[in-house]
């Protein structure tokens, strides 16, 4: 079921996102070759716990996975698409890292994802990570008043090919609200015209994970949450939450 929001619950929603993006600013300030990947888990932990905000994340365990998820990031490096467990991994030079961070205030719920490098960056990551922006750009963009959900995913399918890219099939974004994973899917592949009608008070989070190879598959880690590309290749993975409105689409997890 589709939950379409108030103008109070999307205030709510703008606060759990504000946080959500001091956690994410506070990860990349922290992030350098040498730091561990626990070490910006907590630099997030440590946002969430002075905001009071509880992480939708830590605990998580949805039906694909063997464990409940560790921590309140997921961190995916170089191959890694998304859902990358935070452990004793040190970063090295040219890393490109994705971060995926999530928080709950007051009930309310923001989700949100950056991909940066670390070090000296290579040219070719820096174009996947700008092709990946503006994918989630042209998906924010077509998030519009008399569009439906198919309008966003064929605005990211166009930028992702056009880069040439890749990109898991069985994930994208979805509702969200006081829940993290609500009603309705947001595929990232899609066509246009199709699936549920955008209308004023409907919260969605917007996350194109782009796979430089080309390929659409991928494979999972032992772990059994940790998605990689299937050549081996990098990946980036931007994400913000956002609600449809009479003005247009209003991002919520900015600072
Ligand atoms: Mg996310
Ligand atoms: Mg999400």
């Amino acid at each position: 079921m589709v939950e379409i929001k108030t103008d109070t619950a999307l205030e709510r929603m703008r606060e759990a996102g504000r946080v959500v993006a001091h956690a994410l600013a506070a990860v990349r300030a922290a992030a350098a070759v040498g730091v561990r990947l626990r070490e910006l888990d907590a630099a997030a932990r440590t946002v969430l716990s002075e905001a009071g905000a509880r992480s939708p994340f830590l605990g998580y365990r949805p039906s694909f996975a063997p464990t409940p998820f560790p921590a309140v990031i997921c961190a995916s490096v170089n191959d890694a698409v998304v859902h990358g467990i935070p452990d004793d991994y040190r970063l090295r030079d040219g890393d490109l890292v994705s971060i995926d961070c999530g928080a709950e205030l007051h009930g309310w719920t923001g989700d949100a994802a950056i991909s940066f490098t670390v070090g000296t960056a290579r040219p070719a990551d820096m174009e996947l990570i700008a092709a990946t922006q503006q994918a989630l750009d042209a998906g924010i963009a077509a998030a519009t008043i008399g569009h439906r959900i198919g309008d966003i995913s064929h605005a990211i399918t166009t930028v992702a090919r056009m880069a040439g890219c890749g990109m898991p099939a069985d994930f994208g974004g979805h509702g969200i609200g006081r829940q993290m994973h609500e009603d309705p899917h947001v595929p990232n592949h899609g066509r246009p015209g199709r699936g549920f009608p955008l209308r004023h008070g409907l919260a969605l989070a917007i996350e194109p994970m782009l796979m430089a190879g080309g390929s659409n598959d991928y494979r999972t880690d032992p772990d059994g949450w940790t998605l990689r590309t299937i050549d081996g290749s990098r990946a980036a993975h931007i994400e913000h939450t956002i609600a449809i409105t009479d003005d247009g689409p209003r991002i919520l997890t900015l600072p």
